[in-house]
Parts: structure tokens; sequence; C-alpha cells
């Protein structure tokens, strides 16, 4: 999959988590702070490739594998349990982990797919 549609995954998943918290928490949506859920959720939707660029077929190695995507889900699982964190640490972490994830899950549908660790 190419580098523009994992950013646009990656920021749309950014800005649309962040306008689905607000609207649940019934909070106005601040600009800059959608505007960083836009930005950041496209460059870490591109980051595994800037990890592990496609110079060749078989470049998917362990920042795209299937363990990463399982340490992503449970990460995000503790962040939600962690109480030193501010809803806001907590919200962005989610959205830029869940980017990340994005790309991966996008990965996986090519005939490639993604490796189980490397
Ligand atoms: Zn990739």
């Amino acid at each position: 999959m190419d580098s523009g549609k994992h950013m646009a995954i990656g920021a749309l998943l950014g800005f649309g988590g962040y306008l689905l918290y607000k609207f649940i928490k019934e909070e106005s949506p601040n600009l800059i702070e959608a505007l960083l859920s836009l930005t950041g959720g496209a460059i870490v939707g591109l980051l595994p490739d800037l990890l592990e660029p496609a110079r060749n077929p078989n470049h998917r190695s362990l920042f795209h594998s299937s363990v990463i995507l399982a340490l992503i889900a449970y990460g995000n699982y503790r962040v939600w349990q962690n109480g030193n964190l501010s809803e806001n640490q907590k919200l962005a972490l989610s959205l830029l982990s869940s980017a990340y994830g994005s790309h991966l899950i996008a990965d996986s549908t090519t005939t490639k797919g993604l490796p189980l660790l490397f």
C-alpha cells in the first residue's frame, strides 16, 4: 500500500477518533487539538514504513508484525487503566497508537500480509 493511503487512513483515524471522543464526552472540539490529531495520525500512520522502508517485497519485519499489533492493543488497554495519565494523554496515546495499528491492518489486507514476529 502506498504512503499517501497510509497517511490518509492515519489522519482520518486520528481526526475521526478525536471528534468521536469529544462527541461522547459532550465537549466542544478544539481546533488545535483537532489539527494535532489529524497531522499526528498522518505521520504515525506512516511510521512503520519509515522504520522498515519498502525497499523490497519482503521489507515487513518486527515493526510490521502481528505481535506489535497485539502489543499496541494491549498497550491501549493498559493506558486507559493508568490512573497517572490525564484523559488528554490517554486520548493522544490511543489515537497515535491506533494510527500505527491502522497501517498494520491495512498492510495485512495485501497479498504479503503481516509476519507473526519477523
Ligand atoms: Zn507498511
